[in-house]
């Protein structure tokens, strides 16, 4: 059997104009700001004056601890809503946008993938509305204001050698991570060491995913914490006067993009904050577009559920006040041979006792989701190579733990393969069952917060961390920063803190290496590990092989 490849498939996608998959959500063509033929904004305008409909249901899409054998969580996500579509729902999806830096190191894009995807694939993957632009632009201008502000008497103070705040480019560029900038002369400032972040780990691309309008996003601006006093004192961006024109920079960039599946169903694409040292989900306002007009809105969180599904829960729906109706966990039995011991290059033939014995992990994120209150269906995303048996096995372990998972040929078949699938979660978002909680309440101590992830989710004995650790976090608690939700930064390869520690372990330590404050996102981050937050190009980077070909088409993008 030969099949296809994403990009093959995606090019050969009848797309319709913009404006019909618009008006499947009710959206009037003069709120919809067309970006070519097949990408459009929604005005802030028409996101005010639906603000009062009635909302959809809301569907999760997480996963198993990922492995390199691939889950295929946007795959599904699109699956899935066109499954809906298909058997006469009214859904749309709501996704991140890609970054563009890692395009150009390894192969692989962000619009799902075989006949469930969203076009067009390439311009979601490069330059799309340029969002991401106008949040480097925005970063931007905050630090050259406070290098300028330095540069023109100080008056505010700021001590150069605590400047938190750094610079961001799109761009997997690893030479760039610590700089020292204003060398040359008196003329150019006062030297000092920093560094670039890549554009999607920015606080200001949290702060445009978590605010709800232009005047809470200008309001979280203005919280960023940028550096600190001789004293200790925190220096904010509205100190510096940054956050009017930082509004004005992101005011298009605030407006959702509408884009459209395979299947002419329209999907929201917008904001990307990183899943380690943000939450790592789509905008609140794209999310509450789609709810506003749609029945029901699928939705994705970046890597595992212990991850991804839990910062989801309790750091976007607890700021949005949003509220999940079903949990659907992705699995794949690939994934879960590989959770069972097997090495990536013995996936091939049939091993159903390593099927077996990778299940728990796939046990511990249902209890996990259901531990919120929410009902899971587990969604079996197939591969060709996958055997009956194998499957079977998957489907008799979930059964054991009071749960269900359905086979889903969503790659191979687009929404058709996912009826099956689409019918359950409808049938189950419907029936209201779902009694969605936080794991913890705003006013837990911050320590405890942390302690209770680490029990609840991890399933870890205990938690540690050394003086400094906690006096900061106590600190901020006394500066009125204790109601402020947990951002855990670990690997998303397991539920330790050790990526080779596969499965479902128990009685594991976290250790925190480090506290930081997002004040404008509103998040503590907990660093459990190393997190790279400027990535590099590897030794063959994808762009070597990227290119134009005779008919004006790209070449080599995935
Ligand atoms: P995630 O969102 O979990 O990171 P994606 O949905 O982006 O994963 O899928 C990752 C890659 O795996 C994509 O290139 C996609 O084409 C591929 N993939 C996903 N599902 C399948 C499948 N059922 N069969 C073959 N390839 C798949
Ligand atoms: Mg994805």
């Amino acid at each position: 059997m030969s099949f296809k490849t994403d990009i093959e498939i995606a090019r050969e996608a009848k797309k319709k104009p913009i404006q019909e998959i618009g008006e499947k959500l009710g959206i009037p063509t003069e709120h919809l700001l067309p970006y070519g033929h097949d990408k459009a904004k929604v005005s802030q305008e028409f996101i005010e004056s639906i603000k009062n409909n009635r909302k959809g249901k809301l569907i999760l899409v997480t996963a198993i601890n990922p492995t390199p054998a691939g889950e295929g969580k946007t795959t599904t996500t699109v699956g899935l809503a066109d499954g809906m579509n298909r058997i006469g729902k009214k859904a749309a999806i709501c996704i991140r946008e890609a970054s563009l830096g890692p395009c150009f190191g390894m192969k692989g894009g962000a619009a799902g993938g075989g006949y469930a995807q969203v076009v067009p694939m390439e311009e979601m993957n490069l330059h799309f509305t340029g969002d991401f632009h106008a949040i480097t632009s925005a970063h931007n201008l905050l630090s050259a204001m406070i290098d300028n502000h330095i540069y023109w008497g100080n008056e505010l103070g700021i001590d150069e050698r605590r400047v938190t705040w750094k610079r961001v480019l799109d761009m997997n560029d690893r030479a760039l991570r610590d700089t020292v900038t204003s060398l040359g002369g008196v003329a150019n400032g006062f030297p000092r060491q920093t560094g670039f972040d890549i554009t999607v780990a920015s606080e200001v691309m949290a702060i445009l995913c978590l605010s709800n309008n232009l005047e809470d996003l200008q309001e979280r601006l203005g919280n960023i914490i940028v550096a600190y006093t001789r004293k200790r004192e925190p220096i904010y961006c509205r100190d510096i006067k940054a956050d009017g024109a930082m509004t004005v920079l992101l005011k298009d960039a605030m407006q959702p993009n509408l884009v459209q599946t395979l299947e002419n169903n329209p999907a929201f694409v917008h904001g990307g904050p990183f899943a380690n040292i943000a939450h790592g989900c789509n905008s609140v306002i794209a999310t509450n577009t789609a709810l506003r007009l749609a029945d029901y809105v699928v939705t994705e969180a970046g890597f595992g559920a212990d991850l991804g599904a839990e910062k989801f829960m309790n750091i976007k729906c607890r700021k949005a006040n949003l509220s999940p109706d079903v949990v659907v966990i992705v699995a794949t039995v690939r994934a879960m041979k590989m959770n069972g011991g097997v090495a990536r290059k013995d996936l091939g033939p049939e091993n159903v006792q390593a099927v077996i014995d990778g299940c728990p992990n796939l046990g511990r994120h249902i209890g996990n989701m259901k531990s919120f209150g929410v009902p899971v269906v587990v969604a079996i995303n197939h591969f060709v190579t996958d055997t009956d048996a194998e499957i079977q096995a998957v489907q008799e372990y979930v059964a054991s733990q009071g749960s269900e998972a359905i086979l889903s040929r969503h790659w191979e078949l687009g929404g058709e393969g996912a009826e099956h699938l689409a019918e359950r979660v409808v049938e189950i978002a419907d029936s209201g069952i779902s009694q969605f909680a936080p794991l913890y309440v705003d006013d837990l101590p911050l320590f405890e917060k942390i302690e209770r992830i680490a029990h609840s989710i991890y399933r870890a004995s205990e938690v540690i961390a050394d003086k400094k650790v906690r006096d900061q976090l106590r600190a901020w608690e006394e500066a009125g920063y204790g109601h402020l939700p947990i951002c855990m930064a670990k690997t998303q390869y397991s539920f330790s803190t050790d990526p080779n520690l596969r499965g479902a372990p128990t009685g594991h330590t976290i250790p925190i290496r480090e506290v930081r404050l997002s004040a404008g996102a509103g998040f503590i981050v907990v660093v459990c590990g190393d997190i790279m937050t400027m990535p590099g190009l590897p030794s063959r980077p994808a762009a070597e092989g990227i290119g134009l070909n005779d008919d004006g088409e790209v070449e080599g993008l995935f």
